[in-house]
């Protein structure tokens, strides 16, 4: 099942409706401040074992409201898990036990905000919602610190004579710590070392520091060239001073414990969501009304919410669902809803299940999120195969004839090369659409882009001195860039969203029922394939790609497989012979890089990660032997899931390919020859595009 998630705006055409709205929204949070602290004191055992008990029974599973509901109201509480004697029901028995003695935490119904059940279990439900978060924080945050003790222990034990000189050190940061990253500092640091020259013996040898002559001083303008003419004078203190940078910026200090933070209803919200027919009724879309269950402002005690209709002004992505005439069962689930679903061009059941109320600068909105049931998937395997088993190893009798595969080459020019063919007797057919996939905007390498402004910027900020053009300014304690970096995030976001929506609709297009991608688990950058330095950044932004792909293609009943992509780079997908990748470099790159090597005439040349493929094998099929290195490397995948590719057998240097040496840099020589043979009678490479 998938989950989908819309936005609609609350049209308030009266301010009392929002005010109900607020009000809602508000007395949530009093409820869960109230309630929160008498879970913590439970949890650590205050109002005695019998309710610690309960508060472990009531972390443990879904149905926590249940377990609260005798413990905040007096009534007298029965339940058919009382008395049974099975020991997983004990909680019923303590709380009944403590519901018979008046024991309660609080009189629910006697608060301000005691009105209906329903809004207890979305109080009690995200009460423990939010514990659980605190307390996940928390462990994480142990186990560093726990790392983090244990690596300054070693550290500290690896370097004793530091250690012996660090008193030293401390002295001088008691005195001049306030001033860190100051010019001030620099230069009373300077005179410190000058006038402890016992630091220079901390190995041993000579206790004497070599000072800065005045006419040193008068050279430097920068404190930092300073130290640089003082460290190669004194290579001791230089050794020292790394160490203490090292321990300073390391084992100082660790990042705090993370606090507990009370939900509050504008600073730290906790969003109240609305429940079909107790919270919520009559939802339209096409009228786009409804009927909500809000608080009104009258009738403190014991108050049960009023129905009010609101109007709402949605996305409209929401239009696509309306009412089903008959319920659709499918599995366990009952469906209400259709989806029509753009995509797939049909409707699938679905429905609609909690709506949130969120307030943005403190307006209203409604966050719709809709089960949508799954498609079934075409039978592809035997059964009982598993389709996490191909990640290792497929064998022809797994894929049926005519099963249809898009193969995905993720790469850097554009974002894919894709080819589709078809199975039959288990061994991919001649492709039937070979395309590459574009997406418009911004490419990942302008993403990488930003995040290397992100980092040099903040670097620079804290080395910025008094003469920088760019001033440091960000907030003591503050993060660095936070637009900045929200903004390069939401355009990944984006960007992974697209991609994935592009993919499905070429499979969808191509009436593909297996998406087959790189399995890119464990990527190590590998010398043929990572010949530019954005290279590890888009692999990870590609690895994301396939988790949304992951998720999102299952659903519309598309399957997704993963290969090892091993050599789908070095052979060629026409005839299976070894071949190289080459470019074609531009003039400056020619001149700067090639022209030693090649001589002055521009020519292609072969290199690690070029644009385009030649086969080495003078028969290949494909004419020129030549195309382009992610179209080849698209079309081998399908190979490799058949096992027809042919790879070298052996290890490291002595790799044998049918029979013969497998020498990589043998055959980029005899491509280099087939190439220049081929461009021989061309003058202007400029007006060449045999490909
Ligand atoms: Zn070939």
């Amino acid at each position: 099942m998938s989950v989908k998630c819309f936005q609609a705006k609350v049209v308030c055409d009266t301010p009392e409706k929002r005010e109900y709205l607020w009000l809602t929204h508000t007395l949530f949070h009093e409820a869960l401040r109230a309630l929160i602290p008498h879970l913590f004191k439970m949890r650590r055992g205050d109002y005695g074992a019998d309710f610690k008990e309960i508060y472990e029974a009531i972390t443990d599973n879904q149905n926590s409201f249940a377990k609260l509901e005798p413990i905040t109201t007096p009534k007298a509480w029965r339940s058919k898990h009382a008395d049974t004697g099975d020991t997983k029901n004990r909680w019923a028995d303590l709380c009944l036990a403590v519901n018979r003695e008046g024991r309660i935490l609080f009189d629910r119904t006697q608060t301000p905000f005691g009105f209906g059940s329903e809004f207890w279990r979305k109080v009690c439900e995200m009460a423990i919602q939010l514990i659980h978060s605190h307390d996940g924080l928390l462990a994480d945050w142990r186990k560093e610190r726990a790392e983090w003790l244990d690596n300054k222990k070693q550290w500290e034990a690896a370097n004793p004579e530091y250690m012996a000189a660090k008193p030293t050190f401390d002295a001088f940061e008691d005195e001049a710590g306030r001033l860190r990253g100051s010019r001030k500092r620099w230069l009373l640091y300077l005179e410190f070392l000058q006038k402890h020259p016992e630091l220079a013996a901390w190995r041993g040898g000579e206790a004497k520091v070599a000072p800065l002559t005045p006419a040193e001083r008068k050279q430097c303008r920068r404190p930092g060239d300073q130290f640089e003419i003082f460290w190669e004078k004194n290579p001791q203190l230089a050794e020292l001073n790394r160490l203490d940078r090292d321990w300073r910026r390391n084992f100082a200090r660790f990042k705090r414990r993370p606090t507990w933070t009370n939900p509050d209803p504008e600073l730290h919200p906790a969003w109240f969501s609305f429940k079909r027919g107790q919270t919520y009724k009559d939802l339209d879309f096409a009228r786009r009304t409804f009927n909500l269950n809000v608080l009104v402002g009258e009738d403190v005690k014991g108050r049960k919410g009023k129905w009010v209709t609101y109007e709402f002004r949605h996305d409209p992505r929401l239009l696509r669902l309306r009412p089903a005439e008959q319920p659709v069962k499918v599995g366990p689930n009952k469906f209400t809803w259709l989806y029509s679903d753009p995509l797939l061009k049909k409707d699938r059941p679905a429905e609609v299940k909690g709506i949130k109320l969120v307030f943005r600068n403190r307006h209203p909105y409604l966050l719709f999120s809709v089960d949508i049931a799954d498609e079934k998937s075409a039978p592809l395997t035997r059964p009982g195969f598993d389709d996490k088993r191909l990640k290792r190893k497929a064998t022809a009798a797994d894929i049926p004839d005519g099963t249809r595969i898009l193969s995905i080459d993720f790469g850097q020019r554009s974002l894919a090369a894709c080819s589709v063919c078809e199975f039959i007797k288990g061994h991919p057919e001649r492709p039937d659409a070979v395309f590459f996939m574009k997406l418009p905007g911004l490419k990942f390498g302008d993403i990488g882009r930003h995040e290397q402004t992100i980092s040099r910027r903040s670097s620079r900020m804290f080395r910025a001195g008094p003469r920088s053009r760019e001033s440091r300014h960000a907030p003591r304690g503050g993060t660095t860039f936070r637009e900045f970096r929200r903004h390069v995030l939401k355009m990944k976001d984006d960007r992974y969203k697209k991609a994935t929506r592009l993919i499905l609709d070429a499979a969808v297009r191509y009436d593909a029922q297996v998406i087959l991608v790189e399995n890119l688990e464990n990527y190590k950058p590998d010398l043929e394939r990572s010949a530019r330095e954005n290279r590890a950044r888009m692999r990870w932004n590609v690895q994301r790609i396939v988790e949304f792909l992951d998720k999102s293609a299952h659903p519309l009943g598309l399957r997704l497989w993963k290969v090892w992509p091993h050599w789908s780079s070095r052979f060629c997908s026409a005839c299976g012979h070894p071949g190289a990748r080459f470019t074609i470099p531009r003039k400056n790159a020619w001149k700067r890089f090639y022209e030693r090597r090649h001589g002055p005439i521009r020519k292609p040349v072969t290199e690690p990660g070029g644009q385009f493929f030649i086969c080495s094998n003078p028969k290949c099929p494909r004419s020129t032997g030549i195309i382009n290195a992610d179209v080849n490397a698209s079309l081998n995948l399908p190979r490799i899931l058949a096992d027809d590719l042919e790879k070298p057998t052996g290890q490291g240097k002595t790799r044998l390919w049918r029979g013969q040496e497998y020498n990589p840099k043998a055959i980029a020589e005899q491509c280099q020859q087939r190439l220049d043979e081929h461009f021989r009678s061309k003058a202007d490479l400029a007006q060449q595009t045999p490909w």
